[in-house]
């Protein structure tokens, strides 16, 4: 079989991956550059008990998703031959501990799983935005792509493309703002409360997050933003409040106007739907890579 998929983030790769391992051919179409979007913005929390999720059917997957973690993380290892930024540290907020909680730095997974597609026969095509997908019969077809499956895996601008002309269920991009310092004594644990988070990479760089806004596609950066961020990121743990953030991000969550996070065939059409994965696409991709694999290979 082959598979065409419009986005190569973390959830399109993953999945790419998946197929590949299979014995199937991917093409893997990105309208900008691999990983290049939320997948590297990402904070890298794999934090199922500290998020809401649209239900309890995904919140169990998300605890299946951490469990696959240490699975998802040896093998890629294994077969790109790089390191992986991965530490089970725990998480605290209010008072309570969540020890089985985790940190991944996601430039990290997208090195990992970019030298891992290149053991398979799967084509990585960047700076190709796809927007129709049409399909008959015969399978499906994208400008100059033809394919068995295709897959929409395009984050926040996944409802951008059409199948057969009809619109997919609207995708919304929530803007984040990370902080990056250099020098902070060690952490331990993921600190969290509400919406302010701090978690440590294992070489001591520390993140600061986050905030929520849902203004377009504008990833311009707001220094009032900032200062607000870094003064709660600072009341959170003091040993912020002396230092300055020596980088300032931000990213595009991809969420839907329903909320749901779609891993599902659209109708009868050789197409699925791989987005929606919101505040946790980086915790939920490997799970949705072993279950959207599952499902096409069905087809
Ligand atoms: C500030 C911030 C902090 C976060 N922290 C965490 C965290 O701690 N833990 C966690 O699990 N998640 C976190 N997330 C969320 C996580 O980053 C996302 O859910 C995940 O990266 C989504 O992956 P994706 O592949 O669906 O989307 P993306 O990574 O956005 O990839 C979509 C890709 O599709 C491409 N594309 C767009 N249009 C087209 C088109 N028409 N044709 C072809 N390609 C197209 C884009 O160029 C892009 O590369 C965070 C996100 C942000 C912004």
């Amino acid at each position: 079989m082959h598979c065409l998929i419009a986005g190569a983030g973390l959830i399109g790769a993953s999945l790419a991956w998946r197929l590949g391992q299979r014995g199937h051919s991917v093409t893997l179409a990105d309208a900008g550059t691999f990983c290049g979007e939320a997948s590297h913005a990402g904070a890298g929390m794999l934090s199922p008990e500290g998020e809401r999720f649209p239900d309890a059917i995904w919140a169990e997957r998300a605890q299946q998703s951490l469990a696959l973690y240490p699975g998802f993380i040896d093998e890629l290892k294994r077969e790109s031959g790089l390191a992986i930024d991965y530490d089970v540290c725990g998480a605290q907020e209010d008072g309570r501990h969540f020890p089985n909680e985790a940190i991944v730095d996601p430039r990290d997974l997208a090195r990992a799983l970019r030298q891992a597609l290149a053991r398979y026969r799967v084509e990585v095509v960047e700076h190709q935005r796809l927007s129709a997908l049409t399909y008959s019969p015969e399978g499906v077809q994208s400008g100059r792509f033809r394919a068995d499956a295709a897959v929409v895996a395009a984050g926040a601008w996944s409802s951008q493309l059409q199948v057969n002309g009809a619109a997919l269920p609207e995708s919304i991009p929530v803007k984040g703002y990370l902080l990056g310092y250099h020098g902070a004594p060690k952490l331990g644990p993921i600190r969290r409360d509400g919406h302010t988070y701090i978690l440590q990479r294992t070489n001591g760089y520390t993140i600061a997050g986050s905030t929520e806004e849902t203004m377009g596609f504008s990833r311009d950066i707001d220094p009032a933003r900032v200062a607000d961020l870094h003064r709660r990121a600072a009341g959170l743990w003091p040993p912020l409040a002396n230092l300055a953030p020596a980088d300032v991000w931000t990213g595009l969550r991809p969420s839907t106007a329903t909320g749901r996070i779609y891993t599902e065939r659209w109708g009868a059409a050789p197409v699925w739907l791989a987005y929606g994965h919101y505040r946790n696409g980086i915790l939920l991709a490997p799970w949705t890579a072993e279950y959207l694999a599952d499902q096409i290979q069905r087809q």
